[in-house]
């Protein structure tokens, strides 16, 4: 687009990377007083076509279904990393890129809720609307709300058919599993489909290492010492590689101690017990804007992981419902942590990479249909693992909506509900804690910036709700979208909190994390 021929809001978006350096302002606030009135002026007026296809179909790289999920440990992607998303020329985003600012920033940049006067709702005839730039869907009776939007998503096989046949199948099973669910009582179920599949898959591969074991012993002793003792070696090897793994600790997150830490150790005692759950073994710090807990080890150690950045900006008693959602995965019957079932989700995957090919240069035809056998029996392996992996995820999602009843029994249904809206905007908190500590600004102001910057989505939470179950479904994804865990909260009975967290306690527990909220301060503002 020639420079003259520019339109004034187009120049005004140009016009803020040289804003945002002289005043230190934050995109979403310079949209907010600048850009978002003239926006609506122009987009109400309806007379610019073009530049309500603009917004419409700005498309935006953005929140990844496959990305680590915000309160989940367990992100499944597919094998190779994503190419990029591709933009067409001259979209305004590619030139934000060049420019340099973050992804995140690039994700937040068109904050534009408008109404599609040209294209109302094809079924119900209300008026769409539109966020992100997303393509418009209808508000009432979400039609639309589950397009396929390649550029808003990590591509998970790279075909682009494939993609968008998984990401419908997704949308399909996530609502399905919503409306099934919301009729009945979570709980968590003796014998759900998902766990037989998983608990029959994992004995037979556990079977079959130990056949294979046993079968490499038998060959070392068999008539020793003969040549059958290199074969036996490597059965015995093959076996090894593929032996169930249970897990060890992290070793980059930050461990606490009772006596460092004793409110927070107190808080999180008085968390599960409220939710019926077990406390943790291990409670520990890292530098993500998430939470994750888990089990480690063959005594399945359990550990609570909190990502400090997301940790630090909650209101109290968001911090209560993250901490009852998390506690909740230990009781919630999470298929993916059992003992049992956890070798239906890592050997096959294991075992495809194994006997995947190698790229080297082929002569024989020997050689060449070796290969060839090895590249489908990699594929044949790496699909039954796909298939496990889905049924697995498909039953976490369950589990996902318990864990949030769960929280919702010890920190109230509204604080559960908030904490799904904070973690709508994980991306904004992310972007600015790192403006604040690259600032030299710590703890305190880091909540007053964040608080600040959320005001002026608090509009758009209906929307950006509705968006993330288009954008959050995938079949590798490992929590419901957000907006429908929302949604599943609102149509339960409401709940009051058990536990509170008073002023005194939420200072005692940022005073007891004083180092590593400054070591995290460092690291971010070295970046
Ligand atoms: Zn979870
Ligand atoms: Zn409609």
């Amino acid at each position: 687009m020639p420079e003259s021929k520019c339109p004034r809001w187009f120049r005004d978006e140009i016009g803020w990377l040289g804003h945002a350096r002289h005043t230190g302002m934050d995109r979403k606030q310079w949209m907010a007083d600048y850009v978002g009135p003239y926006v609506k002026h122009v987009v109400e007026s309806g007379k610019y076509p073009m530049f309500n296809r603009t917004i419409h179909e700005g498309r935006l790289s953005h929140m990844s279904p496959t990305r680590v999920s915000s309160t989940g440990s367990t992100t499944y992607s597919t094998a190779s990393p994503p190419p990029s998303p591709t933009r067409r020329r001259g979209e305004p985003h590619s030139r934000r890129t060049a420019n340099g600012l973050a992804p995140v920033d690039q994700a937040r940049s068109a904050t534009v809720i408008t109404t599609d006067s040209s294209a109302p709702c094809a079924r119900c005839a209300a008026a769409t609307v539109t966020v992100h730039g997303a393509l418009p869907w209808c508000p009432q009776c979400e039609w639309n709300l589950g397009r396929f939007e390649p550029a808003r998503r990590v591509p998970e096989f790279g075909v682009r058919v494939v993609d968008r046949w998984t990401h419908q199948v997704a949308y399909r099973l996530a609502r399905r599993q919503f409306a099934d669910l919301s009729q009945r009582t979570l709980d968590r179920p003796m014998l759900s489909a998902a766990r037989l599949v998983t608990v029959t898959a994992s004995l037979l591969l556990l079977a079959a290492v130990v056949l294979l074991a046993a079968f490499g012993v038998w060959l070392v002793l068999y008539d020793f010492p003969r040549v059958t003792i290199l074969f036996g070696i490597i059965a015995l090897a093959l076996a090894f590689t593929l032996r169930p793994r249970l897990g060890r600790l992290d070793p980059t997150i930050d461990v606490l101690s009772r006596q460092t830490a004793p409110t927070l150790f107190a808080v999180v005692d008085q968390v599960a017990a409220a939710t019926g759950a077990p406390a943790p073994h291990i409670i520990a710090v890292d530098q993500s804007v998430s939470a994750y807990t888990t089990s480690v080890g063959i005594r399945r150690r359990r550990v609570l992981c909190l990502g400090l950045p997301l940790w630090a900006v909650l209101p109290p008693p968001q911090r209560i419902a993250l901490l009852g959602h998390e506690l909740g995965h230990f009781v919630n019957g999470d298929v993916r942590r059992g003992l049992l079932t956890q070798p239906a989700f890592t050997m096959l995957g294991t075992t495809a990479d194994l006997i995947r090919p190698v790229n080297t240069a082929t002569t024989g035809v020997g050689e060449i249909l070796a290969a060839l056998v090895q590249a489908i029996a990699a594929r044949v392996l790496y699909l039954l693992h796909l298939l496990l992996v889905w049924t697995g995820q498909r039953d976490a999602q369950r589990a996902e909506y318990l864990a949030d009843e769960l929280a919702a029994t010890a920190a109230g249904s509204t604080a559960v509900a908030d904490l799904m809206d904070t973690l709508l905007a994980t991306d904004v908190i992310d972007m600015v804690i790192r403006r604040e500590a690259r600032a030299g600004r710590g703890l305190n102001d880091w909540h007053t910036a964040v608080a600040q910057a959320r005001t002026t989505s608090t509009a758009q939470a209906p929307l950006l709700r509705q968006l993330s179950i288009r954008d959050e479904v995938s079949l590798f994804a490992s929590h419901p979208p957000t907006g429908l865990r929302t949604r599943m909260l609102t149509a339960r009975p409401h709940r009051e909190p058990a536990v509170t967290l008073t002023t005194s306690q939420t200072e005692r527990i940022d005073a007891e994390l004083t180092n590593q909220y400054q070591r995290l301060q460092r690291n971010l503002g070295l970046e």
